[in-house]
């Protein structure tokens, strides 16, 4: 048994071909194909959202999201969240500061916000990470006082909602990815929500080097074009989501009433959650090195999410106080998660470290 962190979703190679036949017949294999058109509006009924822009990943939406606002100086982010939240802030030009996290949800705390904005401050940039809301009603008021754009990394956000409506539809800007690690995938993927009309068209212009038909360019542009034979793998996982969820659900009811000597992500209220991530926060770091060993001994792979904390990139040159973020980033485990997790591997895992942990 060799069991890690993630596992992606493979659905039979015939799924994948009889969809795939389409862009044979249509011989069109990118630039916005008829499987990328079928994707969108699947998602979009699925997920409950005004307008969708799929992409090829999850990155270069928050490129395009810094770039279609005009975003300048200073953005507010926290050092709990995959790098790419960081680089592409970075890549952008702007620079990162980077505020403290809540200790028990995990995502940015909105009460450590407003210490930050300067003069130079045009953005938040925040992760709900592991598909936990952000505070977005409060920081919607901060955002609006200070006169500052909001951006949600919602990378792992597939299928939750907040307060009874997606999370993808708060903030200027949302953006998920479709990686092959993620619950939903389409190999390497993404998408971009905006609530604005201009915005949306904007961000629509951008992901297509700026093309306005074949001839004419409406400002600057990327390619961030999702291709017909990334469509056609979404839509091949889509049908199995139901099953994809229940799977990860059971898996994590079986984790938290197993684990209760832990330290658990603690989900807000009113949250529609996706069972995206099981984490379990140790009290020292030499707790959370012995039980990884452990685990690796009997071939479980566990990851450590996030670690390191951001501030320690290469291209950080100032950083604040931020201690809890550093403190979760070391002591921070993600147990193995995926859909048909079988309870063999579970309960395996969950006496190994309880044995390991003497609980
Ligand atoms: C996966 C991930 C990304 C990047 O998405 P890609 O599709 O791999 O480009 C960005 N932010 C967070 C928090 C992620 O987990």
């Amino acid at each position: 048994m060799s069991v890690n962190v993630t596992k992606t979703f493979l659905p039979s190679q015939d799924e994948y071909t009889i969809i795939l036949e389409k862009a044979w017949e249509k011989e069109w294999i990118t630039n916005r194909g008829s499987l990328v058109h079928e994707l969108e509006s699947k998602l979009k009924k699925f997920l409950g959202v005004s307008n969708i822009l799929a992409t090829t990943n999850g990155t270069l939406p928050l490129q395009m999201a810094i770039k279609a606002l005009g975003l300048k100086g200073e953005i507010i982010t926290t050092p709990f969240s995959y790098v790419a939240t960081t680089s592409s802030i970075v890549w952008e030009g702007c620079t990162p500061v980077f505020v403290d996290i809540h200790p028990e949800y995990l995502t940015i705390d909105e009460t450590k916000i407003e210490a930050a904005i300067t003069s130079k401050t045009s953005a938040i940039l925040a992760t709900h990470v592991f598909g936990n809301p952000c505070a977005v009603k409060e920081i919607e008021s901060i955002a609006t006082k200070h006169n500052v754009k909001i951006i949600y990394d919602a990378a792992h956000c597939f299928g939750v909602s907040y307060k009874g409506k997606s999370i993808f539809e708060y903030g200027d800007v949302s953006t998920c990815s479709f990686h092959a690690t993620k619950l939903f995938h389409t190999g390497e993927g993404g998408a971009i929500f905006a609530n604005n009309k201009a915005l949306q068209n904007k961000l629509f212009y951008h992901h297509n080097f700026g093309h306005k038909g074949k001839e004419a360019f409406q400002g600057l542009g990327i390619n961030a074009k999702m291709s017909e034979l990334q469509a056609a793998m979404g839509l091949a996982v889509f049908p199995h989501l139901e099953k994809i969820i229940v799977g990860r659900k059971r898996a994590v009811q079986f984790y938290k009433n197993e684990l209760q000597g832990f330290k658990q992500l603690k989900v807000r209220n009113e949250t529609h959650w996706n069972y995206s991530y099981f984490p379990i926060i140790f009290e020292t770091e030499e707790g959370l090195l012995k039980v990884q060993k452990a685990l690796n001994t009997i071939d479980v792979f566990p990851r450590r999410y996030f670690y390191p904390s951001l501030e320690k990139l290469p291209y950080i040159l100032s950083v604040p106080s931020i201690p809890v973020a550093e403190n979760i980033s070391e002591t921070i485990l993600c147990l193995p998660l995926y859909h048909d997790i079988s309870e063999i591997e579970l309960s395996t895992i969950v006496n190994c470290i309880k044995k390991t942990m003497a609980l």
